[in-house]
């Protein structure tokens, strides 16, 4: 079918202020995400004493079509070195194994990949670990998408055919969802052999789960995540703050404690991106320092193992605190080393959400964008 054709038909979605057919017109018809969530978690919502919070998650608003920002936030398409490998941070490379998920969720900062058939995601993976055989640097992959569990275990296993013989990656992660969308997928009995792969392999394999929100960890959720550890997986979890899904202390301190419970290690938690027709889940930098402060201060020293992250063009950026009028942040990450740990401020904004919601009236560590990267 031609894109012509597919693009006339109306698009019937049942949004939360109401069903409503898209105009294939519209602008925004275009790129809105598909709606697709498992049965698993629709019945979980429907049941759950959080339904108003975590519907948001899952079911569409038409604040999407009028949601302003970019869809590549973080410089993605700069940081492509070989189609579907992203290599930003030295020792990192990020692999774009699928554009599918199990259920889409409405705030994706990948929305210009998912749902979709996106070209951005790896076509060759001879030509991904080539480049990663050439970069000795780089001693983790984390794959991602869309989600590298809706993938068949046999397909996940042929990607491990190409990156578990470099000798330099330490440790190979999963950035998931299906942990919250669809746990039984981890009693596929052919997944005890996957992981026995990377091990064997002296590699680390870890699955980076992505819970928003307490109500989301369920007993089948923390019963998937004690089976995969149990077979030497390790967990970190991150999260995103969203604006009528998880931004009071109370449900983030709750959602970090479960998860301190259940073995997920609390990792990041991010900072809302402005992404288009995703942006009105962004809350200001100034709430979510008093809410990520309210939830640490009802958390143990050894709950409290998250930063709080804007997620960068210009890298990972810790958000540390406002004082006189200016929001001090620290390079966590960073494609130039030299900047990693350098404190730098901005005047604050009222209702910023973002660094570039507010002027730079100083030299900053990222000003040098000299990076020199072979290839
Ligand atoms: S599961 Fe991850 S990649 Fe998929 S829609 Fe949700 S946030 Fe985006």
């Amino acid at each position: 079918m031609s894109a012509t054709t597919a693009r006339s038909r109306p698009i019937q979605m049942p949004f939360l202020e109401g069903p409503r057919v898209l105009d294939p017109d519209e602008p925004a018809a275009g790129e809105i995400t598909r709606y697709q969530v498992t049965k698993y978690y629709r019945d979980l919502v429907a049941a759950s004493p959080y339904r108003d919070q975590l519907k948001h998650i899952v079911e569409p608003s038409l604040q999407e079509l009028a949601s302003p920002g970019e869809l590549d936030t973080s410089g993605e398409a700069d940081n492509t070195v070989v189609t579907g490998l992203q290599h930003k941070y030295a020792e990192t490379g990020l692999l774009l194994v699928t554009d599918r998920c199990t259920s889409y969720c409405r705030y994706c900062f990948r929305k210009r990949i998912v749902g979709k058939d996106s070209d951005e995601v790896a076509p060759d993976y001879a030509a991904v670990a080539a480049y990663i055989s050439r970069h000795p640097e780089m001693t983790n992959v984390l794959m991602s998408g869309g989600d590298p569990f809706v993938l068949s275990t046999r397909k996940l296993n042929a990607i491990l055919d190409h990156l578990l013989p470099i000798p330099h990656l330490t440790s190979l992660r999963f950035g998931s969802k299906t942990t919250a969308f669809f746990p039984q997928r981890f009693h596929d009995t052919e997944l005890p052999g996957l992981f026995a792969r990377i091990l064997e392999a002296g590699k680390t394999p870890i699955i980076v789960s992505h819970f928003d929100h307490v109500g989301e960890i369920t007993e089948e959720a923390a019963t998937s995540v004690r089976m995969m550890r149990d077979l030497g997986v390790q967990y970190l979890n991150q999260c995103v703050l969203l604006g009528r899904v998880n931004d009071d202390p109370q449900t983030l301190a709750a959602t970090i404690a479960r998860l301190h419970e259940i073995g997920s290690r609390p990792y990041y938690v991010f900072q809302g991106r402005p992404v288009r027709g995703a942006s009105h889940f962004q809350v200001p930098i100034r709430r979510g320092l008093e809410i990520v402060r309210g939830a640490s201060q009802q958390l143990s020293g050894i709950q409290k193992t998250f930063r709080f992250i804007m997620s960068h063009y210009t890298g990972k950026i810790e958000i540390l605190d406002i004082a006189d009028g200016r929001l001090y942040l620290r390079y966590h990450q960073s494609p130039r080393p030299t900047e990693i740990g350098h404190i730098f401020s901005r005047p604050y904004v009222e209702g910023a959400c973002w660094l570039d919601d507010m002027p730079q009236d100083r030299p900053e560590p990222s000003d040098d964008r000299t990076l020199v990267r072979t290839p």
